[in-house]
């Protein structure tokens, strides 16, 4: 008896059937179309969009849609962002993890031009007779912060702020416009151009009047002090987050007990490293390092300080080279026989 007063589930499921035919087909005309719109968004179904009085949308129609208009339009605008974006990023970071990688910091040390143009005024000015000032490690402490500044503000925040269009499109290279290598690596093939100043806009001379005094100070304070603007080269500092990784090392082993901490090669480092001549293990490879290997030059004890490569020794230091070296230079970089060993005698002309 109770059976009989429940439909069967094939009588439900075509009385379901009948009203969504209904809804599907005619729902626009029978609810209106904000309903309608509502529902279709909430239950795509599959009854035709180009019904008028339908009550949902296909899903295959949305579908289509979407990947023509959406999604195809979305991944042109990534393949441009691909093309324009990422690669040439990659490219270029890519390229200088490679040489980086090889180089480690001795890119400096070996063959950065302005490093190499500064010790020659270095070279110079000890043959003048100029007076050689050194870093105190205070001083040293208090200069070191001002390449990481110059690498945030001049070379990453300045450039991307005049790419999104927040600061003038003149400070797109605030870098370039001061360094003083452009002005150094331009005159030495006789191009004059570089140190001319742009006054167009104030920004445009700001920056022109500072790069050039930058290389007048540069020029300078390098006959009279070590690698002036290396101390404040955001490129010294980009290399600086990186150089753990690389197989080429500046090696001073843990604790070793021949070091007898004479300072020797505190003052060959022309970087004023203290570290090299206090510090053990990966504390003596600084960050200010430019793996030119002075110290190891220097460093009257055998095998203290090493240069290696993949863990292959390239260089160590020892009694023999260090003697051969004083012979021609004294550890600050002062020509000729003037020292015979500098843990005992101090060099004639020296003030640090
Ligand atoms: S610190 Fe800068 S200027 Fe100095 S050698 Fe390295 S890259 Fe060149
Ligand atoms: S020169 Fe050699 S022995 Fe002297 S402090 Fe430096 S690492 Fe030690
Ligand atoms: S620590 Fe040694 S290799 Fe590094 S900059 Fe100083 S002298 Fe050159």
């Amino acid at each position: 008896m109770l059976k009989t007063l429940f439909p069967t589930l094939g009588r439900v499921r075509f009385t379901v059937q009948i009203l969504m035919l209904f809804l599907t087909v005619y729902g626009g005309a029978l609810l209106g179309s904000y309903t309608v719109d509502r529902i279709s968004q909430a239950l795509p179904a599959l009854s035709c969009a180009y019904d008028k009085m339908t009550g949902d949308h296909c899903i295959l129609i949305v579908n289509q849609h979407q990947l023509h208009h959406r999604v195809g339009e979305a991944l042109v605008k990534a393949q441009d962002i691909t093309l324009k974006v990422f690669i040439p990023v990659a490219m270029s970071v890519g390229v200088f993890f490679m040489f980086f990688f090889l180089l480690n910091k001795a890119f400096c040390g070996w063959v950065c031009p302005l490093g190499t143009v500064q010790e020659l005024l270095y070279r110079i000015g000890r043959r003048l007779g100029r007076p050689l000032n050194r870093l105190q490690p205070g001083n040293v402490g208090r200069v070191r912060p001002v390449k990481w500044l110059m690498l945030l503000v001049l070379v990453l925040a300045l450039p991307t702020m005049a790419g999104m269009g927040v600061v003038s499109n003149e400070l797109g290279d605030p870098f370039c416009q001061v360094c003083p290598s452009r002005i150094a690596t331009t005159l030495l093939t006789a191009d004059t151009e570089q140190i001319a100043v742009r006054t167009s806009t104030t920004v445009n001379f700001a920056l022109g009047a500072l790069g050039n005094a930058m290389f007048g100070f540069v020029v300078i304070a390098a006959l009279a002090a070590r690698q002036p603007f290396c101390r404040i080269c955001p490129l010294l500092s980009w290399n600086a987050l990186f150089q753990k990784l690389s197989p080429m090392r500046l090696v001073k082993k843990d604790a070793h007990e021949k070091c007898e901490k004479c300072g020797v090669c505190e003052k060959a480092c022309p970087m004023d490293i203290h570290e090299i001549g206090t510090e053990f293990g990966k504390k003596a490879f600084h960050e200010d390092c430019t793996m030119c290997g002075r110290c190891a030059e220097y460093c009257p004890d055998d095998d203290v300080i090493q240069l290696k490569f993949f863990g292959f020794r390239l260089f160590g230091s020892s009694r023999e080279h260090y003697k051969r070296r004083v012979r021609a230079e004294t550890p600050e970089g002062a020509p000729k026989q003037r020292v015979i060993d500098v843990r005992v005698n101090k060099p004639k002309g020296e003030n640090g």
